[in-house]
Parts: C-alpha cells; structure tokens; sequence
C-alpha cells in the first residue's frame, strides 16, 4: 500500500505509471501548465529575488577572480558557454533517424562552469557565498560597498573558521559546496550517498573537507546531515530539498542567458518558441533555471525535465500531485543509475509545487541512451560531459516523435511555429570528471552504438 493506495490501484488512475514501473521509457505532458498570467507564482520567489541574487554574486566576483585564477577571463563571474551544435545534431538524426527542423540546436555548457564542472557551480555556490556575505554583515566585518577581495585574507579565514558548513549530496553538490567553503575558510561536512564517486570524495579531502560516506541513498544522506547540523551551534545546513537560495542561484543562469541569446541573435519571441531540456535529480537545478526562463520569457519557452528511467522521483511526484509523499522505491523502482547527479528516488516538494503550473513535462531515458549520447557529442563538438549530463539531448526527439510530443506542440499552437524554434540541451556536469573515468564512460557509449 501507498499512501492507503494499492499499487492496482495507482496504475489504474495514471495508466502511464505501469510503463514507469516497468523502467521504460515514457514522456509526460504536464495537465496543470498554465499560461504565464493564469500560473500560480509563489509570492516568496519574485523577479527581484533573482535580481538580487545576481547583484550579491557581482559583489563576490572581485573575490572569486583573485581565488580562482580560472574565472578571471569573465571577471569572477562563473558563466558557461552556450554553443550551436549542428554536427550532434546530425549524429542524433541518424541514430533516432528523424530528421530535426529548427533553426537552433544549443547545448548550455554548465558542464564547463568553473569551480566544480557542474551546474551545482550556480546553486550550491551561491547558497555557500550569501551565507558568508550575511556572516560578514552580522558582524560589522563587511559592507556592500568593499570591495570583497578582502575575504581573501588570514582575518576572514580565521572568522570563518569558527563555522561549519553541512550538505548531503551524491557528489557534485559536495563538490561546489565543499570547494568553496573550504577556500573562505569554514568547516565543512559533506555527507555522501553510495552512489558517490570515489574520486569526488578524494579531491574534497584533499581540500581539507570531511567527507562522511553512507552505504545508502541521497534521502539518507541528505537527513544524516541535517540532524548532525541541528545539534552544532555555529553549523549551517544546506538543504537540497527545501533551499529557496539554492534555487535564486540557479535561477541566475536565465539572466545570463537571456544575454547570450541575444549575442547569438537567437530569437525568442512569438513566433520564435524556445524549448529546454534539463536533467532533473531533486529538482532544485532544473527547477531554479525553469523559474528563472519564465520569467524572463514566460509563454515563449516551454521547459521539460529529464529523469533516468531507475529514478523517476519527480515525475511521479508531480504526476500524482503527491510531490515528495511518495518515493521511486514505494513503486519498487530501485534508484539505481549511472547518471549519478541523477540517482534521486525522492523529489523536493518546494520544486514540485513550485512547478506545477510551469513546467511541460517531463520524460525519462535510460543509461544506454546517455552513455551513447556522451560518446555522440565527444565525437562531433569534442565536448566531455558526464552521463546525467547528456539526459537533455533526447528531449527534441521525444517532441516530434511521441504521441504526446505532437499534441503538445499542437495544444500550444507551436504547428507552425516548430521550424523557427530554438532548442537547448542543459548539459549540467562532466569537467571534473578525471580522464580515466571519462574514457569508460566514452567507451561503454562507443561499444552500444
Ligand atoms: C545535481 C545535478 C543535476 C540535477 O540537479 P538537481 O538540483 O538535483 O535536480 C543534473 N546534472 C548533474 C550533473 C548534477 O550534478
């Protein structure tokens, strides 16, 4: 029984559950997507917000130059390219043998952000930077006005030092947490869920990180290390599940690329749909640049998650409107997936409601698919990502080539609209990631095709 429901039962009243169960492949459209105006919008989220958010990481960027000699080129801004990529679009034309007609195919390379080679640079960082600033402004330390290089500095680092900064995390988000806090100063606790890499573990030691490793889960993970930050006075959570900071600093990306759209001369307007496809773990990632993009375009971009077929948490958290109640496992899914940022069997509900009327869908891939899109965009745009990476590149196909797909297109009134379309692959890891371990993930996508 889930939720005082038999599994029949479930299946009964969402007929697309049984081929979730079953780790097949399905594409869900969203019945509750809104139009913009009539979308409900929490009040605690506002343009503003993210505003702000952006104005709190330009006071950073003097200090995240002068700390990390790889953001210089963009002032201490942690941005990353966004590129056409017409000779993967080819390569995935001939593998799914269906022709694409748009006028852009984009990969977003948050694969590439620097710092930590993951979209969790944005969230996590962010989240790591405000509570320091707030740090700072409690004691006098700091005003808007300095310039914030001096963070760099034996005082501050002393400061910090009598703080501690915790997070559960399947690795790429202890990764961005844990480097960065550590270069401010803080104590910082990172607990990891099985399923977290080896090396990731090593070069957050290596960094002075405590790294506690969990023989389950994200959701064990995650809960360990907010009942340990709880009892420590002086200790700070960073809550994946729940952090509307988090969210802001993801939320930051939409503004960014907004501008580099507009250097691309890739138009977004009426006539002109803008799709997007992002990985989606907990949600907050995925959730925080979907919020972000309706803003800044609201009907004219239409964004879809990506989930691994072992770890459907948010589609069937927003499926069945029970958001974090139910869990892949209640429905004897086992969470298990090489797309690692990915392994999630529990959704945030804060990202979930916060989507309900914003989101178009999402679909599931599995790792086959991943492995042999990796090896694809290595091939034909020589781009190294990880497998959770690549789970936007089949985004376009599931549009043109599924039922649901159509009907979306249709339903929106997009039928002649698709060919002037722009379409973004969120590629959201793999820079890290160390050359050995890129050639097996390179060589398992090779060997399927
Ligand atoms: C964390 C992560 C995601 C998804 O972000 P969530 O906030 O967990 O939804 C996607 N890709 C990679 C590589 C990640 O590390």
């Amino acid at each position: 029984m889930i939720l005082g429901k038999s599994i029949e039962l479930w299946q009964k009243e969402y007929p697309l559950l049984t081929e979730i169960i079953n780790t097949n492949q399905v594409f869900w459209l969203n019945l509750d997507y809104k139009k913009y105006n009539d979308a409900y919008i929490k009040k605690c989220l506002t343009e503003n917000d993210v505003k702000s958010a952006e104005k709190r990481l330009k006071r950073f960027a003097p200090y995240i130059a002068k700390v990390f000699p790889e953001t210089k080129e963009r002032q201490g801004i942690i941005e990353s390219r966004t590129i056409r990529i017409p000779r993967m679009k080819e390569h995935m034309e001939d593998l799914f043998d269906q022709k694409v007609i748009c006028e852009n195919l984009l990969l977003k390379c948050d694969s590439h952000l620097p710092i930590s080679g993951s979209i969790k640079a944005r969230g996590g960082i962010y989240e790591v930077l405000k509570h320091a600033e707030d740090l700072a402004f409690e004691f006098g330390m700091l005003s808007r006005d300095d310039d914030y290089s001096i963070l760099d500095s034996e005082k501050f680092r002393n400061f910090y030092s009598h703080y501690s900064i915790v997070v559960g995390s399947t690795g790429n988000l202890g990764l961005s947490i844990g480097i960065m806090s550590a270069k401010l100063g803080f104590n910082v606790v990172v607990h990891m869920s099985s399923d977290a890499k080896r090396w990731k573990k090593d070069l957050l030691r290596n960094k002075g990180v405590t790294v506690i490793e969990y023989l389950s889960d994200y959701s064990k993970a995650v809960a360990e290390g907010r009942k340990q930050a709880e009892q420590q006075p002086n200790s700070y959570f960073v809550d994946d599940e729940n952090s509307k900071n988090l969210f802001l600093g993801y939320a930051v990306a939409a503004l960014r690329l907004k501008e580099q759209l507009s250097d691309l001369n890739v138009a977004v307007d009426d006539n002109h749909p803008l799709f997007v496809y992002l990985p989606c773990g907990v949600g907050g990632g995925p959730g925080g640049v979907t919020f972000g993009l309706k803003l800044m375009y609201k009907d004219h971009v239409h964004c879809f998650f990506a989930e691994p077929t072992h770890s459907p948490c948010m589609l069937i958290g927003c499926m069945t409107g029970e958001y974090d109640k139910v869990c892949v496992q209640d429905f004897g899914i086992d969470n298990i997936t090489d797309a690692d940022g990915l392994a999630v069997g529990r959704a945030s509900r804060f990202v979930g409601r916060t989507m309900k009327n914003l989101l178009s869908g999402i679909y599931t891939v599995n790792d086959n698919i991943l492995y042999r899109m990796l090896s694809g965009i290595a091939d034909t745009e020589q781009i190294y990502v990880e497998p959770s990476a690549m789970a936007g590149a089949p985004g376009i196909f599931n549009l043109f080539m599924t039922e649901a797909g159509q009907k979306y297109i249709k339903d929106q009134g997009l039928k002649g609209k698709m060919q002037n379309a722009s379409h973004i692959i969120w590629a959201t890891g793999g820079n890290m990631v160390p050359k050995e371990e890129m050639n097996n993930y390179y060589r398992k996508g090779f060997i399927n095709q």
